[in-house]
């Protein structure tokens, strides 16, 4: 089966690279349950792509997991591909970190990925195939001062992805990885000098370009498997 007709569930849909992603695979005629806070956004993309609900909420409640899974079967009978993006950035110096929004992160960045890595693999298991797709970082694998915790919780990303791909390899459920560099969303908006000026980067990499990458994993036939994927400007110097 291609992707037309598969449903995909999409969190962090309301900007950046979830709406990009969320529009390239409504493009490959793929029906949708989008999730994240800012329910504006989210029923304004899911006006424009049709065929694609709207399920506000915050990604770190644990029932919300749960809750994608059944609207996606209540409403399209099936649930194919879970793109699991939602995440914030905070980063600061050891004096200047403030704890809570620390341990806010590692809630969404990571709790929130468990919980929605093992609702989809659940269901998939139940129905003999599907693909998660999990989003960490190019800090996923490399550090730089004032962003452990961040860096943490995407090195965590892909210690669980790895092991659970292994789990799974003699069935029909894929686990990708996708290692997003420099790309132009809102996430850094908050660094007093953006990374993109710090690093040198002129061309940041667009969502739609990262959504691309996303789509190429997914149509792949079911005996190849696209474990990790970088994708960066080609300025970015890491
Ligand atoms: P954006 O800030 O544009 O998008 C983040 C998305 O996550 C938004 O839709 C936001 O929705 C959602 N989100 C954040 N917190 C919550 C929450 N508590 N509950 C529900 N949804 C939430 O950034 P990106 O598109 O760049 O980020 C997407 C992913 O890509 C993140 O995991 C990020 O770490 C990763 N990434 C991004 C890079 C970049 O350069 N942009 C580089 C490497 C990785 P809302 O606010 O409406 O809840």
């Amino acid at each position: 089966m291609g992707l037309k007709d598969q449903v995909a569930i999409v969190t962090g849909a309301s900007s950046g690279i979830g709406e990009g992603v969320a529009s390239e695979l409504s493009a490959a005629g793929m029906k949708l349950v989008v999730t994240a806070r800012r329910a504006d956004a989210l029923e304004a993309l899911a006006r424009d792509l049709g065929a694609c609900i709207a399920v506000p909420g915050d990604i770190a409640d644990p029932a919300l997991p749960q809750k994608l899974v059944d609207t996606a079967l209540l409403r399209f009978g099936r649930c194919d591909v879970v793109f699991n993006n939602a995440g914030v950035m905070h980063t600061a110096t050891i004096e200047e970190a403030d704890i809570e929004t620390l341990c806010a992160m590692v809630r969404v960045n990571f709790e929130a990925v468990v919980r929605v890595a093992y609702t989809a693999l659940r269901h998939f298991k139940k129905d003999g195939s599907g693909h998660l797709i999990n989003v960490s970082s190019i800090l996923g694998t490399k550090v730089r001062d004032t962003a452990g915790v961040y860096c943490g919780t995407k090195f965590a990303v892909e210690a669980m992805s790895q092991a659970l791909r292994i789990e799974l390899a003699k069935t029909n459920i894929r686990v990708s990885v996708i290692e997003p560099g420099l790309i132009a969303t809102h996430l850094q908006d908050h660094f007093k000098v953006h990374p993109r000026d710090f690093l040198g980067v002129k061309a940041m990499v667009a969502p739609a370009e990262v959504a691309r990458c996303v789509r190429f994993i997914l149509e792949q036939p079911a005996h190849v498997r696209i474990p990790v994927m970088m994708v960066m400007p080609g300025e970015q110097p890491m």
